[in-house]
């Protein structure tokens, strides 16, 4: 007999009091006169994840597109709407984000996504499908001003646009689907904690018949006590644990505490802090009542989930949680039974740095907006009157900006410049939009703009005219950076593409792969030995994923444990391989590969190279940018592909301590390296590296550097673009 298998859906009962849904009929009047929604209300009130479902209750032929800044936003809020529609995740709810799709083209009517995802369809289906399969796209959490979110915003604004051309009629569903389509229109609504609504609006309006609506929802906070620092905290960490443990101690009604905290680092030493002055101060019975979780990004979804989601019914009155987040617990995933919070008032922010003559980009520990600072308050005050305590002055919040600083006017452009370059060469191709432009938000920076533009020809992704190559198209398709996708490229005509994948995939995936214990770092150093390569970190990296690859599923936990090794990280890694192996196996990538064959002198030399080299030829191809030289007075690095202007940096870098190069005996030093990071802790170093041989350089790296120069000091990537528009 067949067993049966059960997948019950999980149901869970809709909170009718929530302000969203008590101003239904509101909102779906001003849906139904306008264009384009920008709703506001406060965190909590049920934007998320009411409003599709008051659009789907009141029009069942509806199909909603809700776009989300992050992965573990769109998966938790779409099991959570699926359970309040009893529905079995992935059929009427579903969710899509980059390593995972949990929707189906049939039946689901609400599709949660990243916006991340959102753009990769729009590029590889255009504007005019985006409009076909849906009824009402709703781009979430506009204010954190993303820059996918921009270019999402970008592509909203060109896709609203009426056509008005008959080539749209010709792409039309047909049949029953048809007839009940063409009575909805397509409706975007822009959803939003505290932001700067009017600037959206005017976005919108600007050069366009749309009609914009604003619509403010009050929400339902509760009093929240605000207590600010008397006078500037000297460390935010130190600072976090105590309030948090005084907190515990002090405020004996039940209620999690929730602590906003940069990054992963400041999260675990506070943790273990924490940990530490429980031990000192509670016997175990106690200390059991009380849960300690962190909440980051580069969690897995699970772990993640741990500190989201509710405690079980039976431990609610005796156990308290107190969670260390960075600003994902700002707005975009609820914490059911927050009642007090902590803000650090500080958040990492990743901004690209020309200085010193060097362009990086660097996470750097910052001050949040007056926005963020409240939300953050807002999180206390979700069920009942809350305590908000922030470890800096009312002079120092009154001082801060008022809106965060878009993330596109601080980042590396290279991956947006490609995008946008793309979507408008794509849209072009489709002669119902031959009239496409591309507007945004905030413009690219002029120097990022400049180096992004600079790059993507090196890459070979753009023409002397700017316009997008073949290579560029390939490139635009693959789900990682510029960089990246040319070196992916590059393998498949020097036949490693199987290597460069695990490449790919080890340099795609946050957080170390290592683990290193401090009681047991020597134990763990020898056991990180047996996978050293003699090349470097990219390809000690690869033999750490293909030892793991091999292993069997049931010993996969086992091998990570006995080798140190960071089981998550890996299984990350091994996803990503995954998904890229199936776009780079496309036909247009294998046959790219085939129709860029190299001169017969260098097959030749080709032949005799062995995997470890060809994975290196590779990453020259697409990362000349980050090739660094050593110098001979003193054995630093100078990262001659970086540089603004020939001979302004003068500094010198060194490789990071974690290096690979620094575990072998007698130490090999490469005097050509490529590297993945340059990262500032005490001084700057360059994480990542491997040697290369400078013979590869003018071949793989095409135009970039001047390459009769290459060999001297003066190298210099080439200014010679000559027809630079703009
Ligand atoms: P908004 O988008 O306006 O911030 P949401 O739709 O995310 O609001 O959440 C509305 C309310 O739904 C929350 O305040 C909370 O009460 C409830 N809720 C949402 N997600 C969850 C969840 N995963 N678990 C428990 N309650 C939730
Ligand atoms: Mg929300």
């Amino acid at each position: 007999m067949k067993r049966k298998r059960t997948s019950e859906p999980v149901v869970v009962k809709r909170d009718t009091s929530l302000p969203i849904l008590q101003k239904s009929n509101e909102i779906l009047s001003a849906l139904a006169a306008n264009d384009v929604l920008i709703l506001v209300s406060d965190t909590g009130s049920g934007k998320t994840t009411q409003l599709p479902q008051i659009i789907l209750d009141n029009a069942p032929n509806s199909s909603i597109l809700i776009t989300q800044p992050r992965r573990v936003a769109a998966i938790t809020v779409a099991t959570r709407v699926a359970a309040e529609r009893g529905a079995t995740l992935g059929d009427t709810v579903g969710y899509a984000v980059r390593f995972e799709n949990k929707s189906s083209r049939t039946s689901t009517r609400i599709r949660y996504v990243t916006d991340g995802v959102l753009l990769r369809e729009t590029l590889t289906d255009g504007f005019s499908a985006l409009k076909r399969r849906y009824s009402h796209l709703i781009i979430d959490e506009v204010h954190e001003r993303s820059v996918n979110t921009d270019i999402v915003l970008g592509v909203v604004k060109e896709a609203l646009e009426p056509s008005g051309s008959p080539a749209t009629k010709q792409n039309a569903p047909t049949g029953l689907g048809a007839l009940l389509r063409s009575k909805l229109e397509f409706k975007v609504v822009l959803m939003s904690a505290t932001t700067d609504a009017e600037k959206i609006a005017q976005f919108f309006r600007n050069g366009t018949s749309l009609n914009v609506k604003q619509l403010g929802i009050s929400g339902i906070m509760h009093k929240v006590n605000t207590m600010f620092a008397t006078e500037p905290v000297a460390d935010y960490v130190d600072g976090a644990v105590e309030a948090a443990l005084q907190v515990h101690t002090g405020y004996s009604n039940s209620g999690h505490i929730l602590v906003f905290l940069p990054g992963q680092e400041d999260i675990m030493s506070a943790i273990g802090l924490l940990k530490g002055k429980l031990r000192h101060r509670f016997s175990k019975e106690q200390r059991r009542s009380v849960i300690i979780l962190p909440l980051f990004a580069a969690q897995s979804p699970v772990e993640q989930l741990r500190a989201i989601s509710d405690l079980p019914e039976s431990m609610r009155a005796t156990h308290r949680k107190i969670i260390f987040s960075t600003n994902i617990a700002e707005t975009s995933v609820t914490i059911p039974g927050i009642t007090y919070v902590v803000d650090s008032g500080v958040a990492k922010v990743r901004t690209l740095v020309p200085q010193n003559g060097l362009y990086t980009d660097v996470l750097r520990v910052q001050p949040i907006s007056q926005a963020q600072a409240e939300q953050r308050k807002g999180r206390a005050g979700r069920t009942g009157p809350g305590y908000l305590f922030r470890l800096y002055t009312q002079d120092h919040f009154n001082k801060l900006e008022k809106y965060p600083i878009p993330e596109i006017l601080r980042i590396d452009a290279t991956s947006t410049q490609l995008q946008i370059i793309a979507l408008k060469h794509f849209g072009r191709r489709r002669p119902e939009q031959n009239h496409l432009r591309f507007s945004m938000l905030n413009k690219i920076p002029r120097h990022a703009r400049e180096r992004a533009l600079e790059t993507l020809y090196a890459l070979g992704a753009l023409d002397k005219n700017m316009k997008l190559t073949e290579t560029g198209e390939l490139m635009a398709r693959i789900p990682a950076s510029p960089m990246l996708a040319r070196s992916l490229l590059e393998s498949l005509r020097l036949g490693c593409i199987d290597s460069m994948l695990s490449t790919a995939a080890v340099l795609s995936v946050e957080g170390s792969i290592f683990l290193r214990p401090s009681n047991k770092l020597e134990q763990a150093k020898a056991a990180h030995r047996r996978f050293l390569s003699p090349c470097g970190d990219h390809l000690t990296l690869v033999n750490v994923l293909h030892a793991y690859l091999q292993r069997a599923p049931t010993r996969k936990t086992e091998f990570c444990k006995d080798h140190f090794l960071n089981h998550r990280t890996l299984s990350v890694a091994e996803d990503v391989r995954n998904q890229l192996s199936v776009v780079m196996q496309h036909g247009d990538m294998v046959s790219w590969g085939l129709t860029h064959p190299f001169p017969p002198a260098v097959m030749e030399e080709l032949e005799e190279s062995g995997m470890e080299d060809l994975v290196r030829r590779c990453l020259v191809s697409g990362f000349f940018r980050n090739i660094a030289r050593r110098r001979n007075e003193d054995g630093k690095y100078v990262p001659i592909g970086n540089v603004k202007a020939v001979g302004s940096f003068e500094q010198g870098v060194d490789v990071h301590p974690s290096s690979s190069f620094r575990a072998f005996r007698q130490r090999k030093i490469p005097s050509l390296v490529i590297y993945d990071e340059l990262v500032w802790t005490t001084k700057m170093y360059i994480r990542t590296v491997c040697s290369i041989e400078h013979a590869w350089v003018p071949l793989h790296s095409s135009n970039y550097f001047k390459v009769r120069n290459f060999g001297v000091d003066e190298t210099a990537p080439s200014a010679a673009l000559n027809s630079r528009p703009g």
